[in-house]
This record gives structure tokens, sequence and C-alpha cells, in this order.
């Protein structure tokens, strides 16, 4: 255990400036309104890491090769977040060792420009100061990261994708399990980029303290003078955890967080599970201990579903979670909380999606944003405005045997998430689903089938111009699968600079605050390249920074 020290917080100064910011107790994370005078740390580092994800592991690698110590805290069972779970494709270019093996020229000014581009959505909102030291330092981090162990597949490039006008995707190897210690649990190549950055960081001496999830961000003042540290919950006891020379918010984006995220877009309701659930979760928790001390949200205009689509299509049917590019399994360590890997490879030619009311809506066979904004509609529940409801996918025998699908556990889940009848009328009255606001009738649901079976017998959908030929609903037994759209990336944030330090409302840097990854604003680009870069930034400043 460290040594115990005290500092002083001034409950009058907390409750002054939070009320100026608009805060009030009712709106802060909890713990946040407490009042403290005196202080026990109970660990203590120069850097402390809110996540122990991709961004909090890089900045630890980072801050530890600067001669800081380093503690990591995370809520989840292992390390990894998000990461762990991602296919591992990693975008970092602007001259890297491997694009110039296969003969790709680019740089850090190429870069920079292509990703401030007025005629992409995905580059329009950027913040260009935030986007010239993402430029600035992508190659060298990219070399940064082999240094420390992470392998790539340096054969094949990815894309050019997004904004991106010259491929500058590599895939990373996924772990090889052989370590215990380091025994990958969902097997993702991400596991390659998380686990050898683990690695590192644990060899230099990083303390890492899992099962232990941040309340609070301790400030000396509220709204002035430096973050102190922070406070956990572990096994049921509040913690206190110094960090000397900085802090960093990397608790992932603020997905999982319902009322967060439809500050942003209010159709994002409850009934849409996120990309990477359950393995972790993209809590909001950091950004919102952190606006609890005045910190500033920003390109707040990036998160629109018009550009990388926040919503996407579910690809794998009948379960909780079937996001595209992750298909769990049944010998997943935490398959107890998934209940389902899903049915894959549909041919939605094989089957209709309905509404919660058991109307159609789109062209099955499209995924575009359309399809996903009709998903969202109001269908004319009055009690459920906001966000499309649950959506299932219907079919019958013949789909599943053209399928070749086993409709049973492990790859449904009959708990909510998936049903069968031998009529459509009873297959509606058996749906019932935590999100399922009001029961489907069956008359409405034959009436969709019926409809649709005319449309197959005349091969054209006079409803959404569906492609024929499409063959009928009409050998039972009947199927109900789950088919919710799924929540995907946090592509706004809290305010930092180009040093990854969070600004508050006054455009003044928090000193010792810092954030990366998902949960820091101002650039839309999905993924692992912007969480590495930046938690590299952000634990080297910190390092050398020293505390006031
Ligand atoms: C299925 C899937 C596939 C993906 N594939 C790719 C890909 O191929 N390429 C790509 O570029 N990107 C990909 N991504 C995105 C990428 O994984 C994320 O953008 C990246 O992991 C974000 O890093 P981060 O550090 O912000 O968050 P994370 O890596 O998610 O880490 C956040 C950590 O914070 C912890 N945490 C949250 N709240 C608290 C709290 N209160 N206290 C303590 N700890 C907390 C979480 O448990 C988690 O471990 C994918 C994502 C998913 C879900």
């Amino acid at each position: 255990m460290a040594k115990k020290s005290t500092e002083a917080l001034s409950r009058r100064d907390f409750l002054t400036t939070t009320a100026a910011a608009g805060i009030t107790a009712a709106t802060l994370a909890p713990g946040q309104a407490h009042a403290q005078t005196n202080i026990q740390w109970d660990h203590e580092a120069d850097f402390v890491s809110i996540g122990a994800g991709v961004s909090g592991l890089a900045a630890a690698v980072s801050a530890l090769e600067h001669g800081a110590s380093v503690i990591l805290v995370d809520e989840n069972f292992d390390i990894g977040g998000h990461g762990m779970v991602s296919g591992g494709v990693v975008h970092l270019g602007g001259g890297t060792s491997v694009q110039r093996k296969h003969g790709i020229e680019d740089s850090a000014e190429k870069l920079y420009q292509d990703w401030i581009r007025p005629d992409h959505p995905l580059a329009r909102y950027n913040d260009r100061d935030i986007v010239r030291a993402f430029a600035d330092e992508n190659a060298p981090t990219f070399e940064w990261l082999i240094e420390n162990g992470v392998e790539f597949h340096e054969d094949q490039m990815v894309g050019p994708q997004m904004a991106s006008t010259v491929p500058r995707q590599v895939r990373t190897r996924q772990w090889p399990n052989k370590d215990e210690l380091y025994t990958a649990r969902p097997s993702r190549r991400g596991s390659g980029l998380v686990r050898a950055l683990e690695k590192k960081a644990r060899e230099n001496g990083a303390e890492i303290l899992l099962e232990h999830r941040m309340t609070r961000i301790i400030r000396e003042n509220p709204t002035s003078g430096r973050v102190l540290g922070i406070e956990v919950e572990h096994e049921g006891a509040t913690l206190n955890i110094r960090g000397r020379n900085g802090v960093l918010i990397a608790t992932g984006g603020h997905c999982n967080n319902v009322q967060f995220r439809r500050m942003f877009d209010p159709r994002l309701t409850e009934e849409y599970a996120v990309a990477g659930d359950p393995y972790s979760r993209k809590s909001a928790d950091g950004e919102i201990a952190a606006m609890a001390l005045g910190a500033s949200l920003w390109g707040t205009s990036a998160q629109t579903n018009e550009a990388e689509r926040v919503l996407q299509k579910a690809r794998h049917i009948g379960a909780k979670y079937g996001y595209n590019s992750l298909h769990w399994r049944a010998d997943s360590p935490i398959f107890d909380k998934i209940r389902g890997e899903g049915l894959t490879d549909v041919d939605w030619n094989n089957a209709i999606l309905v509404t919660m009311e058991g109307r159609r809506f789109y062209d099955e066979t499209v995924n575009s944003y359309d399809f996903l904004a009709a998903a969202m509609a109001w269908h004319g529940d009055p009690g459920k405005r906001n966000g499309g409801g649950p959506i299932w996918a219907i079919f019958d025998h013949d789909a599943v045997e053209r399928q070749g699908w086993e409709p049973s556990p492990p790859y449904v889940d009959p708990d909510g998430y998936f049903y069968s009848a031998d009529t459509i009328g009873e297959l509606a009255k058996r749906i019932e689903n935590e999100f399922q606001v009001k029961p489907m009738e069956s008359s409405v649901l034959e009436a969709t089938v019926a409809r649709y079976n005319t449309f197959a017998d005349a091969g054209v959908d006079d409803d959404f111009g569906k492609p024929a030929p499409f063959p009928k609903i009409a050998t039972p037994p009947f199927y109900a699968a789950w088919s919710t759209p799924l929540v995907h990336d946090s592509y706004t944030g809290l305010r930092t600079n180009a040093s990854a330090q969070v600004m508050d409302l006054q455009g003044q840097v928090i000193e010792g605050l810092y954030c990366a990854g998902e949960s820091q604003g101002g650039f839309n680009q999905h993924g692992l390249g912007r969480s590495v870069v930046f938690g590299r930034i952000a634990g080297r400043h910190a390092a050398l920074s020293g505390s006031a």
C-alpha cells in the first residue's frame, strides 16, 4: 500500500462553481457532491489512468518510458476494453515502415489534409489542432507500437477507408494465448494490441487494479487548481488514488449511457445495445466526472449519424448482441451474459423485418443510413415517440432449411430474444422482451405476412421495393428473432488541447487532467488509431510535466 497523505478540498468552492456551470448534485456521477477536507490516499503514482483499455494502456507504456510510475484502474474483470474484442485494424499512417514496404506514399501533411477535408462527413467537423497533433504523431506512434511488442500482419494493408485517401490500416496479430497470465478471453485480433501493451506496462512496473470503478475525480477546488486523483469503488469499499502528475480519462466513450448518448441523438433510446457489449462498458463515467469539474464537451456535431454510422444493422439475429464484426461463441467465458451466438449470414430474402407493432418498415436487403433511420422512426405508438423499439426478423421453417440454421440454444436466446410458434398469430402473442413496451397484435403480424406473401407471388414488393424474387413465409414453424440495430462508436467527448489536456468551459486547461480514446471529443475517426496516439501523448506529457 502506498503512503498516505492529505489534500484540502473546499466544499463551498465546489458548490458555488458547479452551480455556476449549471451542474447540480442530481446530475453528477455518484459521489460527486460529497464534501471532503482531508483525503487519505490509499494508492499513489505519478500517473493514473482511469481505464485499462487501448488509450489507457498506451498512455501507461508512454508514461513509464518517460520515468513516471503508473497505476491503471479498470472496472472490468480483465484489461483491454473494446480493444480486446476489436478487429485490431489500426489506422496509423503518415509514412510508416509498412506503408513504405507496400510502396504507399504518405506524409503527416497528407494525413492532416485528409482528416480536415470539407467534403467528407468524418473530416469536416474535426478540430484542426487535434488533427494536426494526430497527423504529426501517426508514423512515430506506429513504429513505437512495434518497438513495444505489438505485432502486425505486415503483408497486407487495409484501405483507403473513411476519410483517408491512401491505405493506412494494418491488422494486429491475435495474442497467441500461450501465457496463462495473458489468456485472451474472447479471442480477437485486437487482443494482440492490448495484451502486448499490458505485457510491456507490467514489465515496466505498472500496477493494474481490476474491478476498481472510478466514481469521482478529485480536484483541489472544483473549478480551479489541479486534479489530484480519483475515488474508486472496489468490493464495496471506497478508495482514493493519487495521481501526482496527472490523471487520464480513458473510459472508452459514452454509448452505454442512454441519457448521455441521447444528448446527441434523442432517438438512441434504451433498446439499442452497444457493439462490444457485454465485455466492457462505454460508461460515460469519465465525461460525467470531468463535466462536474467544469470540463467542456467538444465537436458534438461529429456524433452525427450521417458520417460513419453510429447505429449499425444487426448481423447475428435471435440474440441480444449481434454486432457486425463480433460473433460471440458459446465457449466464451462470459457466455452466461451473452446467452446466444445468434443466427448469422442472414440472406434477407429469407426474412422480413418488422417493428414491435409487427409492421414492415423498409426493404430488408438494404443496409444504409435510410434503413437505420426508418428502424429508429416513430411507428405510431403514442407511448414511445423516440427510438423505433425492437426490430424482429420473421421467417419460416423453409428459411431455416435454406440458411442451414439450428434455431435453438446456444445459437439463439429463447429468454426474450427468440420465439417460435406453429402460426403467425401465436408467434406474435409469444413475443415478450424487456424493450417491447406493448404486445405485438396477432392481427397486425398476420396481415403483414399475408401482404408480403402476395408480393412474393406477384414478384413485386409494392411497399418497399425489395428486389424479387423472394420466397413466401408460409411453412410452420414460424420464428421471430431479435434484429434490433446496435450503437457503435462515441465520436464526441471531452474537449482537450493537442497535448490531450482536458479543457473547461472557459477554454482553460484543467491542470493534471487528460483524456484520450473515445472519451475525447473533436476528432471523428473510428477507433484504435486515435486512441493509441492520444494515449501516448497524454502519458508522455504528464510524465514530463511533473506535479505543480
Ligand atoms: C466489436 C468491435 C470491433 C472493433 N474493431 C475495431 C477495429 O478493427 N479497428 C479500430 O480502429 N477500432 C475498432 N473498434 C473500436 C476500438 O476498439 C475502440 O475505439 C477503442 O477500444 C477505444 O479505446 P478507449 O481506450 O477509448 O476505450 P476502451 O478500449 O473500450 O477502454 C475503456 C476502458 O475503460 C473502462 N471503464 C469504463 N468506465 C470505467 C470506470 N468508471 N472506472 C474504471 N474503468 C472504467 C472499461 O472497462 C474499459 O476497459 C472496435 C470496437 C468494437 C466494439
